[in-house]
């Protein structure tokens, strides 16, 4: 009663995340935000948390290690996992290359009580929280647009093409983000990265 006379009072409830605190954390938001950033900040500071590696058919940028960052697989490796079931979830992101979250060793993890960390674009994001409504989303925020843009020209990882391309997808994304339980500032890698680890139960 209590709640429902706070409503017709006009005092609506801040949204409550789902679950509260959750063993399957999903970490999702705009392009160069620095959501890898942070989460190889939480994996490196909370090793009691498992950093999920996903599949992809992108090709390995320098200095990244397979099976550490990506599984790297071509067209027909990808298509394989699929047919198999092998991806909790997988997308095409910024158009053009496919990215997926192997299944298996994220369900053995929350089976021996661990806590998981999904890096993933909201895509993905989406078809997580279908597949286990205990996920929680956290969508990482830039401290400005202007920021956002700094960020990935400064990396200077992506041409000119596929900086307008991310870019797009980033304000299709930042669109999303009340969809998300949480949001987080990226205005301080660690500090953020506490703010995220803080979530895991
Ligand atoms: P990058 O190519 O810069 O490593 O990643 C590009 C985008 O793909 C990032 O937004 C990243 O979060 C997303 N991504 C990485 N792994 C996965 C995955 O397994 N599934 C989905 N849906 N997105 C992913």
């Amino acid at each position: 009663r209590r709640a429902l006379d706070a409503w017709l009072d006009g005092r609506f409830p801040e949204p409550q995340p789902r679950g509260g605190r959750s063993r399957l954390l999903v970490l999702a938001g705009p392009t160069a935000v620095g959501k890898g950033t942070v989460a190889a900040h939480i994996k490196a500071h909370h090793p009691e948390i498992l950093l999920s590696v996903s599949a992809t058919t992108r090709p390995p940028r320098p200095g990244e290690v397979e099976g550490e960052h990506y599984f790297f697989v071509d067209d027909a490796g990808f298509d394989t996992l699929v047919a198999d079931g092998a991806l909790l979830e997988h997308a095409t992101v910024h158009n053009r290359y496919r990215y997926g979250t192997p299944r298996r060793p994220i369900e053995q993890a929350l089976e021996q009580g661990r806590t998981v960390l999904l890096e993933i674009d909201l895509q993905g994001a989406r078809q997580v929280r279908d597949a286990d409504a205990s996920a929680a989303l956290v969508f990482l925020l830039p401290p400005s647009w202007d920021e956002l843009v700094q960020r990935l020209v400064g990396r200077g990882t992506e041409d000119e093409a596929e900086r307008a391309r991310r870019l797009r997808t980033a304000r299709v994304e930042l669109a999303a983000q009340a969809e998300f339980d949480y949001r987080v500032v990226n205005d301080d890698v660690a500090r953020a990265a506490a703010e995220v680890a803080a979530l895991a139960r």
